[in-house]
């Protein structure tokens, strides 16, 4: 391709920018790519099906009219989807999942376990009835990037606080999917808090807090604990969204009250935002989005990277012939996506295997060994509010129509698609999804639901439809 090819592709860019508008523009064209030019052919490339579909289907023509303003010859755009190193890849994880039982990946990366071996901060931990602490996890391992910066800051900032310092965001409350970080950033936090005896850093996960709660009642020392847990100057809780039952949710609510009202530091941590965490009931809600609330979003390709490098390096601290060439990190940054434990369980395989095999670790090595850690189609994390913003933008309504009492057939046809998208691709019962949209009753979510799995059966427009928004949504 030529540099004139190029200054070409930016005017016809521009003008398609002009002609659709900004928001158009950044939705659809963001990511379309000039491949190649040839005859009357231009040949553009994205990066998924999905857009591919949707530019087809709706703009095919302004496309080319965009580039026939800039060189009449051209009569075709040919529309691909550019190949990813994981799209490549997929054909094979199908074989490794029929191939029998995997490896475990339950492999250790330091060997010993370091559990039984760490200082007095673990055990003055554990004393208070905190849950175990594991001494990798800290903030000398934890690598930022673009997605975590905000929360590491945060923890950091909590973390170093002194007792008596005004407490600035409370409860600070961080959320993301599994395995995105939430444990490390929030053990990190409880070792560096508890570095100096001044106070008194304790972590625990919802679990240890409901089976604290419910022993002590049995012990009829309830009072104790409560009082135990008010002492502490740092109460963090892992896995809210783990939290059940009446009293315990009583009680985590008296807690959490009397900490923040006593200036003391709460920290959360939950694998979806509070609004969201269905069970708890609307006081203490509001009360954990009252602080500040964060999200990590999904480790980007660089950060898996420095990732794995940290992790490599400290593997070889004890495996000293454990070298993993930067080319087979790189590969595996790229192919195993978002989460860290399959990070994590990645290297543990190629440790297994050198180890056991004697082999120097090599590309092919490796793309044999984390095969079924390649997951393609990763299903995200959907919200309900995405799942608005993109239906409203599809059928031309507002956000604030969908949410709305009107009762003409354009808006309630698309809040019946956005209420069936928010049963089908989120885990959200039909009274938190009714409340979402506008605090309308789940029976009429119900019925939008049937309605809408009605139609999709006889009408195949709009199951495509359908299908599109899907797509758009888990993409
Ligand atoms: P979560 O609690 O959110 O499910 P974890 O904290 O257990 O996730 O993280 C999963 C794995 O990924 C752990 O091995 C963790 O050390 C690693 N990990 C995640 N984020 C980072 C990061 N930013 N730096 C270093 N390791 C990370
Ligand atoms: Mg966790």
């Amino acid at each position: 391709m030529t540099s004139m090819d190029l200054d070409r592709w930016t005017r016809v860019k521009d003008r398609l920018r002009a002609e659709v508008g900004d928001d158009v523009y950044a939705s659809w064209f963001a990511r379309m790519e000039l491949d190649s030019s040839e005859g009357d052919t231009v040949k553009l490339s994205v990066p998924t099906r999905f857009l591919k579909s949707w530019i087809q289907s709706h703009y095919a023509e302004r496309v080319l009219a965009c580039w026939q303003a800039e060189q009449p010859n051209f009569s075709r755009v040919e529309l691909t989807v550019r190949s990813a190193v994981i799209r490549t890849l997929a054909p094979k994880i199908k074989q490794a999942e029929t191939a029998g039982p995997q490896p475990s990946r339950e492999v250790k990366l330091n060997g010993v376990d370091l559990r039984h071996t760490v200082g007095p901060i673990s055990a003055v931990h554990e004393a208070l009835g905190g849950s175990p602490l594991d001494p990798r996890l800290t903030f000398e391992t934890f690598v930022i990037g673009r997605s975590n910066t905000l929360a590491h800051a945060a923890a950091k900032q909590v973390a170093q606080a002194r007792r008596g310092d005004v407490v600035m965001f409370n409860p600070l409350y961080i959320h993301a999917g599994v395995g995105l970080g939430k444990t490390h950033l929030l053990q990190s936090l409880a070792w560096a808090g508890n570095a100096t005896a001044e106070r008194k850093v304790l972590y625990l996960t919802a679990e240890k807090f409901m089976y604290g709660f419910v022993a002590a009642l049995r012990a009829q020392n309830a009072l104790a604990f409560k009082e135990a847990l008010r002492t502490i100057d740092v109460l963090v809780i892992d896995d809210l969204q783990f939290l059940q039952g009446r009293s315990t949710q009583a009680e985590f609510c008296h807690t959490l009250n009397a900490l923040i009202d006593a200036g003391r530091q709460v920290v959360i941590a939950a694998d979806r935002p509070p609004s969201d965490l269905e069970s708890l009931d609307e006081r203490v809600r509001s009360r954990l989005a009252g602080g500040l609330v964060v999200e990590m979003g999904s480790l980007g390709e660089e950060l898996r990277l420095e990732i794995l490098k940290c992790r490599a390096a400290a593997a070889r601290q004890h495996h000293p012939g454990f070298d993993v060439p930067l080319p087979v990190l790189e590969f595996i940054a790229k192919a195993v996506t978002h989460n860290g434990r399959d990070l994590e369980g990645a290297l543990n395989r190629l440790l297994a295997h050198s180890k056991l095999t004697g082999q120097p670790v090599t590309l092919e090595m490796a793309e044999r060994e984390v095969r079924d850690l390649i997951r393609p189609q990763e299903p995200k994390r959907v919200k309900i509010e995405d799942i608005q913003r993109v239906v409203a933008r599809q059928y031309n309504v507002s956000r604030a129509d969908l949410l709305s009492s009107r009762r003409t057939a354009n808006v309630v046809r698309p809040r019946q698609v956005a209420m069936y998208l928010a049963k089908t691709l989120t885990l959200r019962s039909l009274p938190e999804i009714g409340r979402r949209f506008g605090g309308r009753d789940h029976t009429t979510v119900l019925h939008a639901v049937r309605k809408i799995e009605n139609l999709v059966s006889t009408d195949s427009s709009l199951a495509d439809e359908i299908e599109l928004l899907k797509r758009q949504l888990q993409e």
